[in-house]
């Protein structure tokens, strides 16, 4: 069997965490199965970088960037090779370029292009365990690209389906997918089975247990995907296609995003074509805006307002400052979160928005903004209430049951 084992930070975040993982590479060698290992920076690690660079500027080119953060998943393929090398199982490391992987030129939040996996191949033919960077490819012009946050799963799920892999085995400090954040809500239940769509949902909108990058591409090259602790020995949650004969259940999940900042651009001028403008430069910019609100006012002008990731706001502010745009000022907002209820059950009920908006009421939360789709209810709110949503959400839902 080839297995890709991809360790997270928080499982390679120390020396004697690393050597931990060693250990379970060498038995899972042992046993016989061919292996390629994807890796992430020491847990802390990849901040760390960010802060560095964000002493100089708070618009760092993000060529230079790449450079930078793709530093931190070298550091711990190298470690863990040489781990295992002094182990007695013969090991190579490899950087993303190495493995093959190419990107496009999308600095800090490269797409994958294609795989050329002649060289992982041929250490596999050797007889080797390959410890492979995750996070970061190359560029047709040979810069060194990132895959975004999170993005060593994304390197994990596109290898698995590379080298058609028998399993794509995803290690973090949680032995599964829980119905919320087991940090926030500690009566959270493990989910046995999540399908790709529900995860995907879940994921993009705040459960950081996997990338959303990489279940999108897991259920496009149809990787199953097994998500299990590294700290423990636990079945973990199978992450595939839904099965026909499973019944959809109404909601499945809770999840939390802290990285949520909104802008208020004040009395726009209320004229076709202005918010084409203002979202073409965001979009231009890569900054992807989730929420919009507009509400018009009697004096002929508009409110504007919408979310965009926390972490894109310095270059949200700077770009709406550059706006010759007919609009009075603007207000940023960092102490915003989204919490929201997922479930693919729900396309087929009525009343589970309701019953989200009674229990914020009920804890005296105001709702921000709002937004629905058929299988998710999404609130921006105070973000000093958000764990305090999370839970009494897991509750209404009786989720824990
Ligand atoms: P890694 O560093 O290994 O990539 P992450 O920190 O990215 O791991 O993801 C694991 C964390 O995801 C857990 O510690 C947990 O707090 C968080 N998490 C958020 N939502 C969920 C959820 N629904 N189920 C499990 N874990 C979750
Ligand atoms: N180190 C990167 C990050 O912190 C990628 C990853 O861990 O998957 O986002
Ligand atoms: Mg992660």
């Amino acid at each position: 069997m080839l297995i890709i084992h991809k360790y997270g930070g928080t499982s390679v975040g120390s020396l004697d965490r690393i050597e931990n993982v060693a250990m379970r590479i060498a038995k899972a060698r042992r046993e016989g199965n061919d292996i390629v290992v994807v890796v992430s920076a020491m847990s802390g690690e990849t901040n760390k970088l960010i802060e560095y660079a964000s002493h100089f500027s708070k618009t760092p080119a993000k060529r230079e960037m790449d450079i930078l953060l793709s530093s931190g998943e070298r550091v711990t393929a190298a470690l863990l090779a040489i781990a295992l090398q002094e182990m007695g199982i013969d090991t190579v490391a490899m950087t993303g370029r190495q493995a093959g992987i190419r990107t496009d030129e999308n600095h800090t939040y490269a797409r994958i292009e294609s795989i050329n996996t002649a060289p992982m191949k041929a250490q596999l033919k050797e007889g080797r365990v390959i410890i492979i960077a995750g996070f970061q490819g190359i560029s047709k012009s040979g810069n060194v690209t990132t895959l975004g946050r999170g993005g060593s799963d994304l390197s994990a799920v596109a290898i698995a389906g590379a080298l058609k892999a028998d399993a794509c085995e995803i290690y973090s400090d949680v032995d599964g997918v829980y119905t919320t954040d087991p940090r926030i809500e500690p009566k959270a239940r493990k989910m046995d089975f999540v399908s790709y769509d529900e995860m995907l949902e879940l994921a993009s909108l705040g459960a950081k247990v996997l990338q959303s990058r990489s279940v999108e591409l897991a259920k496009k090259l149809g990787v199953k995907i097994v998500a299990k602790s590294s700290f423990m020995e636990a079945e973990g949650t199978v992450i595939a296609k839904e099965d026909e004969k499973m019944e959809e259940v109404l909601v499945s999940g809770i999840a939390l995003d802290k990285n949520q900042a909104r802008v208020t651009l004040r009395e726009v001028a209320d004229r076709p074509g202005i918010a084409a403008e203002i979202f073409s430069g965001l979009a231009e910019e890569q900054i992807n805006v989730d929420m919009i609100i507009q509400n018009a006012s009697a004096d002929g002008t508009t409110n504007l307002g919408f979310t965009i990731p926390e972490s894109e706001l310095e270059r949200a502010k700077k770009l709406i400052a550059g706006f010759d745009h007919d609009f009075v000022g603007a207000d940023y907002d960092e102490n915003v979160c989204k919490v929201s209820v997922v479930g693919v059950g729900m396309k087929s009920h009525s009343g589970v928005a309701a019953k989200a908006f009674s229990v914020m009421a009920a804890n005296n939360i105001n709702i921000e903004m709002i937004s629905t789709s058929e299988i998710k209810v999404s609130m921006i709110i105070d973000q000093k209430y958000g764990e305090l949503a999370v839970r009494t959400l897991h509750d209404a839902y009786e989720l824990d049951q």
